[in-house]
């Protein structure tokens, strides 16, 4: 398709994986793709959410390749290494059962802490240098008509695209118009996050506290706060004790913080108020319909035990830029069904892998009982002992450099 009349693909959602979907697809082929990217949210302050993410070498490899990762903008903080233990809340001291400072087979950090709101604000400007039609309204309905889609909205003209991308988040309205199932179990749980100010350098590492009713993570941010240290957390805890907490005073939530936190990082206080999330597992039955892609929480949705959710999608993000970038490059329609079930194919086998061993870590470590904190612990401490396996589980994470893995995750542009 030439540039007079090219190629036009609409993006439901300009969540972070929606906003990397548009900018890698403007950056690899610029007018040579119509984009319109909608979202009711579309203006919403970003500083809203507190969440930090674990953001993988891999998803960094990505943001850097497109150029939009700048460590100074974003205030990032390698993770140089974990610390597990396995503890309740009123121990006096956590021993550690596990520690990973020897990184993956690269030698790189474990992850790299992000504040959301950086991260978004950053992608969005980057967006708005691309020329993208944004729209802030939410996409209603649509209708495949065989070559492309028929999409509609409020306030504007129905209109048709190639092809439709689904990135509206875990309760995707998309995902439900075109009647794709959804396999989900609720977790009864809740994560609560926040920052915290600390008066003693975390120097890179973060902490796992699997504590009886979930884990509560530390994960180290850049310097700064009233006590010149920062880290993040992300406290698992049943969701009617959460929305009790929810209701507590500064000072009250400050102190169960602080009973979960340990010393080790000195004197804390709240640096930003605390927020929960309620915490459900889904996957979509399929990740295609008929003119039609589900990406990032659309497609699943996974417990953060190991702050796998978002690299997921941005994996998701990396693959199937990768599909539309060659196809239109060669002159093929990216919506056909043929394109489509190579992202399918792509994508699903590793996300189902992903998000059910997700599962199963958090259903073994939320759990009091005695002969399953004995097997959990002596299987930790052996996986201490054995470097090649503990190689294993950090490659896995960290992922991203097998063959298989797509361009971006691997640094190479589209
Ligand atoms: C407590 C917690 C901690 C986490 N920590 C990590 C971590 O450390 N590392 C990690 O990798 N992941 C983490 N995750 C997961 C991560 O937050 C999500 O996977 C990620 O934010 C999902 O992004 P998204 O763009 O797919 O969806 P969302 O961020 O949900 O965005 C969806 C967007 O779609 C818009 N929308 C909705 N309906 C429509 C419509 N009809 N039309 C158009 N737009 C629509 C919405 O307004 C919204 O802006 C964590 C999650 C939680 C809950």
């Amino acid at each position: 398709m030439s540039v007079a009349n090219p190629y036009h693909i609409t993006i439901a959602g300009a969540g972070l994986n929606g906003l990397a979907l548009a900018f890698a697809l403007k950056k690899a082929l610029g007018d040579n793709i119509r984009l319109t990217l909608a979202d009711p949210a579309l203006d919403r302050d970003a500083s809203r959410d507190k969440r930090s993410f674990a953001v993988t070498p891999s998803s960094r490899r990505m943001f850097e390749t497109l150029g939009v990762w700048d460590d100074e903008i974003l205030q990032t903080e390698a993770v140089a290494d974990m610390v597990i233990t396995d503890s309740r809340v009123e121990d006096p001291v956590r021993p550690s059962l596990l520690t990973f400072a020897e990184g993956n087979l690269q030698g790189e950090p474990l992850a790299y802490m992000v504040e959301s709101a950086a991260l978004t604000k950053l992608l969005l400007q980057a967006c708005k240098t691309c020329n993208i039609d944004f729209s802030a309204s939410a996409i209603q309905r649509f209708t495949p008509t065989g070559n492309g889609v028929e999409i509609e909205m409020e306030g504007r003209k129905p209109f048709t695209s190639n092809l439709l991308v689904a990135a509206d988040g875990k309760r995707s309205r998309l995902r439900e118009l075109a009647n794709i199932g959804w396999i989900s179990w609720p977790y009864n749980q809740s994560g609560i996050v926040g920052t915290i100010t600390h008066s003693r350098d975390h120097e890179g590492k973060a902490y796992e506290h699997f504590l009886p009713s979930g884990p509560f993570a530390i994960l180290p941010l850049a310097p700064g706060g009233t006590l010149g240290y920062r880290s993040s957390i992300v406290w698992t805890e049943t969701t009617e004790t959460a929305d009790y907490l929810m209701e507590f005073g500064e000072k009250q939530q400050l102190a169960e913080v602080e009973k979960r936190f340990g010393p080790t990082l000195g004197t804390i206080a709240l640096e930003t108020s605390l927020q929960s999330f309620p915490l459900t597992f889904g996957i979509a039955r399929s990740f295609i319909s008929d003119r039609l892609a589900l990406l990032g929480d659309a497609a699943h949705a996974i417990h953060p035990i190991a702050g796998q959710g978002l690299n997921l999608g941005l994996e998701d993000v990396a693959a199937l830029a990768e599909i539309i970038v060659d196809a239109v490059r060669i002159g093929l329609d990216p919506g056909t069904y043929n394109q489509l079930e190579l992202y399918e194919n792509a994508r699903r086998f590793d996300v189902t892998a992903k998000g059910l061993a997700m599962d199963g870590l958090n259903r073994l470590f939320s759990n009091d009982l005695t002969p399953v904190r004995l097997i959990r612990d002596f299987g930790l401490g052996l996986v201490n002992r054995l470097p090649e396996l503990k190689r294993f589980f950090v490659d896995q994470a960290v992922g991203g450099t097998t063959v298989s893995a797509p361009r971006l995750f691997k640094g190479e542009e589209l």
